[in-house]
């Protein structure tokens, strides 16, 4: 960070990056304030948010990509946060990770200090962790990994002004831990790896800029396809290393991301038993009664029977009989039938004296009249109230469990259980979803998602106008959800059989379930609509 600095113009430019669910993007809310804007990654749909805040005179400018597991990226989304990571167009990168799940997130910093990248580790939600009633040992942690370490609760607040400090004060913090820590940690993935490593960085000969050539070596063993594209770029005798690394893979019985993957796990245990007291508090009565609720939703019977109750209340009593009965009712008959139209209606009929132009605006087919009652009074009540229960399901951490449990009958169709998030906002709105379909992990996973989507799943407005017609007799209600359903098996069959391609294997990191925050989910109708 220290040699750009020199410009009198120059921002910091700090990437902020970490798993989703960690609360990066309540971080870099709070950290930019209303400074943020919304740009794509160019030549893709996936958002990328910048935004800056000023301190002691300076302009820090943060950007915060989509979240990432593992440098060895799955989704297109994690890739393009690993393609920025490596741009070298910034000179920091802050890492934020969970607090409470320091085992599960620890590897990526242990990653990036290994490639040589400046960074600091964020441990979010400490909020949490006190209400467990664990430590962090900040000082012993931060000293073994040679890097600025900062605790915060993004949601209340707490650590973020350090933050700020550490960033504006890098290279002075780093210098200090660097001269005070004496065992610092140095990754060693054992000693065939290690030597395996050695050979193909010892056939590197270039020098890369934005990370260590040993870091290189290793991406190239773990099979990075953008890392050999960059290998390919900058060394003349790159065919020699892709057949030694080739060679390589093929000593191992396992494949290599698998077995780096494996120690790196080692080390976030030894950091979470060494430096937290996460493994000595007792869990509390609420997280027992979080583990099981967690354990039932994926269970084949227990997660199908809850997955029943939550279409029940959710869709069918909360958004059919609550938004397409009584809201719809209503809007249609008490607020456009008693009140607006009518008022409309008589100012029209006042101002505008002449028939032809009175039926635009009124009457059985006017603007007003038609197409405001039916566009407010009927898709209004029920996008709102499916943002709503989605926004639940969303921030409680239900999805990701659905996700799970439906995995194995997606396989049957060539999807994954990933493809569940997608469908679900299908419900919501098919534009939509077909954007979030680039979050899965193949071409051929999303062409099959997209077929479904187009053919088989009603998007809300679609939803409205059949629950308000079906609603009067429950039975046709089921009859149509049993078509549907039908449908969505038969083309999903088909569209397996004929999409070309391999079948999606699936990972996903089940985030603690959570009581959902109200501000959140009444913030969802309005982004939706
Ligand atoms: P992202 O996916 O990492 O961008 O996560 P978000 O910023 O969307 O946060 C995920 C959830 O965690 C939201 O419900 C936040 O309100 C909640 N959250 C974020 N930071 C904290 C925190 O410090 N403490 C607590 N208790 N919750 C938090």
């Amino acid at each position: 960070m220290e040699n750009k600095k020199d410009s009198t113009n120059y921002l910091h430019n700090v990437l902020l990056i970490g798993n989703p669910n960690v609360g990066k993007s309540l971080t870099f809310n709070k950290l930019t304030g209303l400074s943020a804007t919304v740009s794509n990654y160019p030549g893709t749909t996936v958002d990328i948010d910048t935004g800056n805040f000023k301190i002691d005179g300076e302009t820090i400018e943060i950007t915060d990509p989509p979240g990432m597991y593992d440098l060895n990226t799955i989704t297109e989304e994690e890739r393009i946060a690993k393609l920025l990571l490596f741009s070298g167009d910034y000179d920091l990168v802050v890492h934020v990770i969970d607090a409470k799940n320091i085992d599960k997130s620890i590897d990526l910093t242990l990653q990036l200090i290994d490639a040589g990248t400046d960074v600091i580790l964020v441990l979010n939600m400490i909020d949490e962790l006190d209400r467990m009633g664990a430590k962090v040992d900040k000082e012993g942690l931060s000293a073994k990994l040679g890097i600025p370490l900062v605790l915060t609760s993004a949601a209340n607040d707490i650590g973020l002004d350090e933050l700020k400090n550490t960033i504006l004060n890098y290279d002075d913090i780093k210098k200090n831990i660097d001269s005070n820590s004496k065992a610092k940690i140095v990754i060693h993935y054992g000693n065939d790896l290690e030597s395996s490593i050695n050979k193909v960085e010892s056939k590197l000969e270039h020098r890369y800029d934005e990370m260590t050539n040993r870091a290189v070596a290793i991406l190239l063993l773990e099979g990075d396809k953008d890392i050999r594209n960059t290998v390919k770029k900058h060394e003349k005798n790159y065919a020699d290393v892709f057949s030694l690394v080739d060679s390589i893979e093929k000593e191992y019985d396992d494949p290599i991301k698998y077995l780096t993957k494996l120690q790196l796990s080692k080390y976030a245990l030894y950091f979470k038993d060494e430096f937290t007291t996460i493994n000595k508090v007792k869990p509390q009565t609420n997280d027992d009664f979080k583990e099981k609720l967690s354990r039932l939703m994926i269970h084949p019977v227990y997660g199908l029977i809850i997955l029943a109750l939550v279409l029940y209340f959710g869709l069918y009593l909360f958004v059919g009989v609550l938004g397409a009965g009584y809201l719809v009712d209503f809007f249609e008959d008490v607020i456009f039938g008693e009140w607006i139209n009518p008022f409309l209606t008589q100012i029209v009929l006042a101002v505008i004296p002449w028939k032809p132009i009175q039926d635009l605006f009124i009457g059985s087919y006017g603007i007003v009249t038609f197409g405001l009652s039916y566009g407010i009074g009927i898709i209004f009540p029920i996008v709102s109230l499916f943002f709503i229960v989605f926004s639940i399901l969303e921030d409680s951490g239900y999805l990701p469990r659905l996700a799970l449990l439906t995995d194995n009958a997606f396989k049957k169709i060539g999807l994954s259980g990933r493809s569940i998030i997608p469908m679900v906002l299908a419900v919501g709105c098919g534009s939509m979803a077909t954007m979030t379909t680039r979050t899965l992990e193949t071409n051929r996973e999303r062409i099959i998602a997209t077929i479904l989507m187009a053919l088989t799943i009603p998007c809300s407005a679609q939803l409205g106008v059949i629950m308000s017609l079906l609603s009067s007799h429950p039975i046709t209600l089921w009859i149509w959800l049993g078509i549907i359903i039908f449908n969505f098996i038969v083309v999903g069959l088909i569209a397996k059989r004929f999409v070309p391609g391999s079948q999606a294997s699936f990972f996903m990191e089940l985030p603690p379930l959570r009581v959902p925050k109200p501000k959140h989910i009444l913030k969802k109708p309005g982004q939706g609509l």
